[in-house]
């Protein structure tokens, strides 16, 4: 998708701190980290949000958790929040889906 930021960083037309890649998916550091450790998992595909996912794309929304499981056992991280926003009143403020990766701090619950 032409005007989407992170189909942008997947073309590296913008660039981004690496964390991990493969054929289906992208993963780099936020730009804005809100814990030590916070990344982001993204489809390659541009899907909208989870509430665009469906039979056509879910086995990349799949392999996106498998990478997420990869990368935190590969991180020795054992503990650890994955977040994603749908919608503006849920926080979402870019359009393609992506998965936040979060750890090294305490969270609290519920979520604000
Ligand atoms: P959302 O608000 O949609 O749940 O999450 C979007 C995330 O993308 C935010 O945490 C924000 O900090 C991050 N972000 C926005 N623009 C960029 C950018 O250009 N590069 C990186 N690495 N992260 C970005
Ligand atoms: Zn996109």
């Amino acid at each position: 998708m032409s005007d989407c930021l992170f189909c942008k960083i997947v073309a590296r037309e913008i660039p981004s701190k690496k964390v991990y890649e493969d054929e289906l998916c992208y993963a780099f550091y936020d730009i804005d980290p809100q814990a030590p450790t916070h990344f982001l998992v993204i489809p390659k595909q541009h899907i909208s949000s989870v509430a665009a996912v469906d039979a056509s794309n879910s086995a990349v929304v799949a392999h996106c958790f498998e990478v997420i499981a990869k990368i935190t056992r590969d991180m020795g991280i054992g503990s650890f929040r994955v977040v994603s926003n749908i919608g503006e009143q849920a926080g979402q403020s870019v359009f393609h889906l992506h998965f936040h990766v979060l750890s090294g701090r305490d969270m609290t619950w519920p979520p604000g």
